[in-house]
């Protein structure tokens, strides 16, 4: 890890030993800020009117990356390199189209408490920290990249927490930022500690990109401080074979050794994983260094991200070219986060193909054809959500039953609903004003969104 590249690059950093390069506040220190700095470390040069575009570009989105990532970065190609090309700017980045969205995901809407976006019925993203050690040029945040204002203090953490504590419902809290691990190990243990004080928290989930862009942030101190709050589980978010280095390999195996479960969020970005060859690669180095390959992501609406999404078919097609071709443990779930807030939808290639009364028809990877047989004797449960009355055994303490929601609604046996109907559907607001005495007024429950 430590080679005579780096030694030129840390010299040009400022640093002229292993000690401090591999000192994650060094790190943060001497992150690479301007374009010039840039040329200067990576020895690269650009020509006048580019520098001057991408001057234009950093006034709305700041550039910052580690030393560290950024000798990741292959000098003779460096305008192809997947490390360059999700750490430099971008003129594209200025290209805001129509269907761009500042808040696509509207996190800021979900919001009922500073800091926390909450989404789901059982868990919680709690914003903790607005800081990086890098910015990611595809960041779905970037509205929000570099803004001082938004760096939450203990009082509006302490809000957070409070909202966690009186709503029950929350057993998953994901600490988000920004990147949470930008905070001290001590402050990351106080949140830790009033978190795990809340008897109805039952996991934590951390989200950072340090294994990928600044490893030596995963420091002994930092685990051994971890493990004593567990159930801990950290996802993290390498795009690319490329930057699973030996220094990122390490900083993964302590906290594996930690017995911390660790996953990996993917994001499609055109020119830099859109491949199903650079993809399977990822996937499985990954599985070797004891992450579960978790999500792959489709690239969000956000503002100065068009010129790294790709169309949804090609995600179906990397997925195709995984699903049965490598370990079912490397095949992440491919999802595309709704804009608007629905929270992710899984996307699939087709497999089930056809259905009679007693078959199923289904392919495989390799597209041959098969049939399943359906039972002839299966003897139908009509649920009526009784659990007490149901032989099927349950007998769990605290296994609460829940409002039906959704989908799951119109699956049940015991809910009499037939349609989930948008609040605002014009069709339906027609009807109730032509009919006081609707009997299918979507407000009588028969239909709703439950
Ligand atoms: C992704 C996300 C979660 C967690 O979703 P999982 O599918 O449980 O990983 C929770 N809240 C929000 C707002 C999210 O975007």
């Amino acid at each position: 890890m430590w080679n005579d590249d780096m030694k030129d690059l840390a010299l040009r950093c400022g640093s002229d030993g292993a000690k401090a390069w591999t000192d994650w506040r060094w790190q943060i220190r001497h992150s690479v800020r301007s374009i010039g700095t840039f040329e200067r470390v990576l020895d690269i040069r650009l020509e006048d009117d580019e520098r001057a575009a991408l001057e234009q570009t950093l006034k709305t989105f700041p550039l910052c990356v580690t030393p560290y990532y950024l000798s990741l970065i292959d000098r003779e190609d460096f305008r192809n390199d997947p490390v360059f090309k999700q750490s430099f700017p971008s003129v594209h980045e200025l290209d805001i189209s129509k269907d761009d969205i500042s808040d696509p995901l509207s996190e800021d809407k979900d919001s009922p408490a500073p800091g926390i976006t909450h989404r789901y019925p059982d868990r919680v993203l709690f914003h903790v920290s607005n800081l990086c050690s890098m910015y990611c040029r595809h960041c779905t945040r970037k509205r929000k990249v570099g803004d001082k204002d938004s760096v939450p203090d203990r009082a509006s953490l302490a809000e957070g927490i409070d909202y966690i504590r009186r709503t029950p419902q929350v057993r998953d809290v994901l600490l988000s930022g920004g990147d949470p691990l930008m905070l001290s190990d001590d402050h990351i243990e106080w949140l830790l500690k009033e978190l795990r004080a809340i008897p109805h928290v039952e996991i934590i989930r951390i989200g950072t990109r340090m294994p990928v862009v600044l490893p030596y942030r995963i420091t002994d101190e930092l685990t051994a401080m971890l493990k004593k709050y567990h159930p801990i589980w950290v996802n993290t978010h390498f795009n690319h074979p490329r930057e699973l280095s030996k220094s990122a390999r390490r900083a993964l195996a302590r906290l594996a050794d930690a017995g911390i479960p660790l996953g990996n969020q993917t994001v499609l970005l055109a020119g830099v994983n859109d491949c199903p060859r650079i993809m399977r690669k990822l996937v499985q180095k990954l599985v070797q260094s004891r992450v579960r390959p978790y999500y792959m992501y489709q690239c969000d609406l956000s503002e100065g991200l068009s010129h790294f999404r790709t169309p949804v078919s090609k995600g179906l097609e990397i997925m195709e070219c995984l699903i049965g071709h490598t370990s079912g443990l490397a095949v992440p779930t491919y999802v595309i986060d709704a804009p608007g807030g629905g929270g992710k939808i899984p996307v699939m290639p087709q497999y089930a193909i056809s259905w009679a009364t007693h078959k199923v028809v289904l392919r495989n990877f390799e597209g041959v054809i098969t049939s399943y047989k359906e039972p002839d004797s299966y003897e139908p449960i009509n649920c009526d959500r009784d659990c007490d009355k149901c032989q099927l055994t349950l007998k769990l303490d605290g296994a609460v039953e829940r409002p039906l929601i959704g989908i799951e609604k119109l699956l049940a046996d015991s809910d009499d609903a037939i349609t989930l109907v948008p609040a605002d559907n014009a069709r339906y607001q027609r009807r109730s004003q032509t009919d006081e005495a609707a009997t299918d007024d979507p407000e009588d429950g028969r239909g709703s969104l439950g």
